[in-house]
């Protein structure tokens, strides 16, 4: 049983476009269930989006999850560097295809900016595949003062489909 006391709530958003990326992210998720002093609480459906940036690459299949930590921010992005790194991502080019791709969304509300991480994630108010996942299964997080589906609803030209279990 993880010990709640000074834990902190955070939301991780998971891409992945290469390498059978409905295995990536079934084995990421696994991976950050077994997250040291952190349970994973909630996950997101897949959903499948087209690519931000370079069109000439596969869809990404995204979702999003939540995890109680006892870990720092930057910790607990060290662990998330290393599952990438286990997922053998290799950075081509900026907003190329990955293997996998974790993003630290929100950590306990923090607003705060290290060379290496920025809370909240900065893209992530613009990014439909990681607003409707979050809708999801964080429905009355504020962000700024909005809630995920209503800033999810201003998005609706990005295109993206929820896909079945
Ligand atoms: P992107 O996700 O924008 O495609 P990368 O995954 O290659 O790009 O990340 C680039 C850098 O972003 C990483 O080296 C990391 O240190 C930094 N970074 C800053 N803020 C965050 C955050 N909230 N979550 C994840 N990485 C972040
Ligand atoms: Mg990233």
């Amino acid at each position: 049983m993880t010990d709640h006391r000074h834990s902190a709530l955070a939301y991780i958003g998971l891409g992945s476009n290469l390498a059978s990326p409905r295995d990536q992210l079934a084995r990421a998720m696994a991976s950050l269930a077994a997250l040291p002093v952190s349970e994973r609480v909630a996950a997101s459906s897949l959903y499948a989006s087209a690519p931000v940036g370079p069109q000439d690459q596969p869809d990404f299949i995204n979702a999003v999850v939540a995890v109680r930590t006892r870990l720092s921010p930057l910790a607990l992005l060290d662990q998330l560097q290393a599952i990438e790194q286990r997922h053998r991502r290799v950075r081509h080019r900026h907003w190329g295809p990955r293997t996998l791709d974790l993003d630290l969304l929100w950590f306990a509300g923090l607003n705060c900016r290290f060379p290496r991480l920025t809370l909240p994630h900065p893209e992530m108010i613009h990014r439909r595949f990681v607003l409707e996942p979050l809708a999801e299964i964080a429905p009355t997080l504020s962000l700024g003062g909005e809630l995920p589906g209503c800033l999810a609803n201003r998005l609706e030209d990005q295109p993206l489909q929820r896909l079945s279990a």
